[in-house]
């Protein structure tokens, strides 16, 4: 029989014991073996939660092996420098949680002596760790009750009971974590949070799930109905602007020039070419006569410009970023300032740079 329980005002009525053992043993049979699964000790859990809110499992793979080669444990971490940790993390995006990954270390080296807290609020109080990334931690490692909800447990939860409350509203949250609460096997928290969101990774999953061969097709009221495709709800479309970006590899001899992003955007102490920011796309015209690229080049001669990528296109979750590079010969090494430096163009790959570097740098040849 579909549906014969219900989740009203916080409380589920009817028989849903059985939700949690299907999870589990699906999950026995259907897991993928990953080191950040075989393991209790709470840095490892902690690395592998925050790489993975960046990317999927098979590319987060790569990077967890080399982050735990280079930093395998928090002192390691804490004592490293930032430029380090950022080169480390290049190329998954949202750089503010690599520098929160090593701020964090550094508070649990000064003032928990190096040793992860055991207690869900003080793991939740460090920078950077949220509600998800701390129960994770407490019930991986220590098989503490707390619930992690992720996209894929929203995803699951919300076609299985049929809920239609936007998942990103607080509200949502609340609800689905409150839920998954009361869903969880209290006997082994930590198996049922790994249950979950691999049933969503691997089965549940966002487009076209194979309904018929999945343990829950009895059950599950978004099948039942046809509806699957209609869950999770959201309530903001989030409206994305194009945004135009011209960096000038401006290169003299072997030397050329980089700036270190201030501020405190996503990419925040990265490096990078000189760069002429628009709303609209620019011709190269306009761009020559742009003030702040005229104002870098002053009293030197250009020999030579180039566009060696156009409209590079980098998707971030509020603008769309189409980036330019444009290789620029000068006859005379720039004057000192204060916005860029000079530097050997073969050292160019010892910087840590934001993905649209990373892939000029990669395919510019
Ligand atoms: S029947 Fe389909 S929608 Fe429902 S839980 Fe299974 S895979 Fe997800």
């Amino acid at each position: 029989m579909v549906g014969n329980y219900v989740y009203f005002c916080g409380k589920i009525m009817g028989d849903t014991d059985f939700i949690g053992k299907k999870l589990i043993e699906w999950y026995m049979i259907n897991r993928r073996e990953l080191p950040w699964r075989s393991t209790q000790d709470p840095y490892r859990i902690w690395i592998s939660e925050v790489i993975l809110q960046q990317t999927r499992v098979v590319q987060g793979l790569n990077y967890y092996l080399r982050f735990m080669e280079r930093f395998p444990n928090v002192q390691s971490l804490a004592d490293a420098d930032e430029q380090e940790v950022l080169k480390y993390w290049q190329g998954l995006g949202y750089y503010s949680r690599a520098r929160n990954l090593h701020l964090t270390a550094q508070i649990v080296r000064d003032q928990y002596h190096g040793v992860f807290p055991k207690n869900y609020e003080q793991i939740k109080s460090l920078k950077g760790i949220g509600d998800y990334t701390a129960a994770a931690i407490v019930s991986f490692a220590w098989n503490l009750p707390y619930p992690v909800v992720d996209g894929n447990v929203f995803r699951f939860l919300s076609r299985f009971f049929l809920i239609d409350i936007p998942i990103d509203t607080q509200k949502g949250k609340n609800y689905f974590m409150e839920l998954a609460g009361q869903l969880m096997d209290r006997s082994q928290p930590g198996l049922f949070n790994q249950a979950i969101m691999e049933f969503g990774a691997l089965q549940c999953i966002p487009a076209s799930p194979d309904c018929l061969h999945c343990p829950f097709s009895d059950n599950c009221l978004a099948f039942a109905r046809q509806a699957v495709a209609d869950y999770p709800v959201k309530q903001h479309k989030t409206q994305t602007k194009g945004l135009y970006l011209y960096y000038f590899h401006i290169r003299q001899g072997s030397t050329t020039y980089l700036t270190k992003r201030a501020g405190k955007g996503i990419w925040q102490n990265l490096f990078e070419f000189p760069m002429v920011e628009s709303e609209q796309p620019l011709d190269l015209e306009s761009l020559l006569q742009n003030d702040l690229f005229a104002g870098w080049l002053p009293a030197v001669a250009v020999a030579s410009f180039r566009i060696r990528i156009q409209n590079r296109k980098h998707v971030l979750s509020h603008r769309i970023l189409y980036a330019t590079f444009i290789e620029v010969y000068i006859n005379k090494e720039l004057a000192p300032n204060e916005r860029f430096f000079p530097v050997e163009t073969s050292t160019l790959e010892d910087y840590p740079v934001h993905r649209l570097m990373q892939y000029y740098l990669e395919n510019s040849d």
